[in-house]
């Protein structure tokens, strides 16, 4: 699924408007955007992105304070437990069941903190009372749903079924929280390009590029739209004649009805691209007439969110700054243009790699 958002024309200023007081201009080169996940500023600039979503998934993170003089808080090791261990964890995940734990995988680290991470499915945290109702994905985490004191009971269940004593306590920063991963976006493009308008009924406003602020992926863009768009078409025709009154008896009914939902889906592929190439079209007509452009870099989580249980998001998060600092200084030395590419270069290679190997 895409998430497209469109340019706020209340958040992105040109130096043109009268601030509220209170507020000053500062000049900028580039703007990189490391937000995390819920980036404001990357939905408020209109940067696209494609969303994955899964199938339910909720981490529970307890946190609690770690009290090195005591002996058995020292003795405890980092590990990893999962529901059919039946070595050493088994007597952990015997207890966990026992106690209407259910979960995929159970993380314990030992840093400045007690640091616990379940991901524990639904049915046990509303068996366990942490979750007042059954509601829609999109609301099942909201504050007026969780039952805070229940949480901690569950939270400290958890805790004493690792090991740690009865006397431990909870830390004042997000003591216990729960999260919501069942879904990851990634920006469709590596970075977006932000102008002023020096004509036309938008004159004096920001307006926003994407992959068309660069001029050889621009026209490689247009080919795409070019190329693609007859190949989908045809594709549909195809489909329409097969499926219609007079190739229809050459088929058997589950194939016809096959073809049929092929259809549907090139019809609605179509008009995805046909709304695409024509938001692009209407980019690059305003292209034409922006000035002051600057680049927008997300990194970290606002560009490419990690599927959570692989423990990419720092590494990547720290490739991604990186990578956007290279293009900032590119930009210094050889401009807009060599930066785009260096960034979409960067962007495309992060996709590619293999993340697993060392
Ligand atoms: C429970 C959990 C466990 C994880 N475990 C691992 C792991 O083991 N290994 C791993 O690699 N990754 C792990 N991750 C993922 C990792 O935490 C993220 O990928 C990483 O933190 C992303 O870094 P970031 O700087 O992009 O975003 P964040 O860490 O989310 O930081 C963004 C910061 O920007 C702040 N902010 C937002 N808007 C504004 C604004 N307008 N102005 C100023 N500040 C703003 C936010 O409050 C936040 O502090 C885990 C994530 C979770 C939730």
């Amino acid at each position: 699924m895409t998430q497209r958002n469109s340019l706020d024309a209340t958040f992105a200023l040109s130096a043109d408007v009268t601030l509220p007081g209170g507020l000053v201009f500062l000049p900028f080169d580039a703007l990189l955007i490391a937000e995390g996940e819920w980036s404001n500023s990357c939905n408020r600039l209109g940067i696209d992105k494609a969303v994955n979503v899964f199938s339910q998934a909720i981490g529970l993170i307890i946190n609690m304070n770690y009290d090195a003089k005591d002996a058995a808080e020292r003795q405890l090791r980092d590990r990893v437990v999962r529901p059919n261990d039946d070595g050493e964890h088994k007597r952990i995940v015997d207890d966990l069941k026992k106690a209407g734990v259910d979960f995929e995988f159970i993380e314990y680290l030992k840093g400045e903190t007690h640091y616990i991470v379940v991901t524990i499915t639904k049915a046990s945290l509303l068996g366990l009372g942490a979750l007042q109702a059954d509601l829609p994905r999109e609301r099942l985490l909201e504050r007026s749903n969780v039952d805070e004191e229940k949480l901690l009971g569950a939270a400290r269940t958890v805790a004493t079924i690792f090991g740690l004593p009865a006397e431990s306590s909870f830390c004042d920063f997000h003591p216990v929280k729960l999260f919501d991963f069942s879904s990851r976006a990634k920006a469709l493009c590596g970075y977006k390009v932000l102008g002023v308008c020096t004509g036309g009924s938008q004159q004096g406003q920001v307006s926003s590029l994407d992959i068309e602020a660069h001029d050889e992926l621009g026209i490689a863009e247009a080919a795409y739209f070019e190329r693609a768009l007859p190949e989908l078409r045809a594709t549909a025709m195809e489909l329409q004649e097969a499926t219609d009154d007079d190739g229809r008896s050459r088929l058997t009914e589950r194939t016809r009805l096959a073809k049929l939902e092929r259809l549907h889906q090139a019809r609605a592929d179509i008009a995805a691209l046909e709304e695409a190439q024509r938001a692009f079209k209407e980019r690059v007509e305003i292209k034409r007439g922006l000035t002051s452009l600057v680049p927008v870099f997300p990194v970290g989580d606002s560009l490419l969110e990690p599927f959570w249980p692989q423990g990419l998001g720092s590494n990547r998060g720290f490739h991604s700054a990186l990578d956007a600092a290279w293009a900032v200084h590119v930009l210094s030395v050889q401009g807009l243009q060599a930066s785009l590419l260096e960034r979409n270069f960067a962007y495309d290679l992060m996709m590619q790699m293999n993340w697993f190997s060392k």
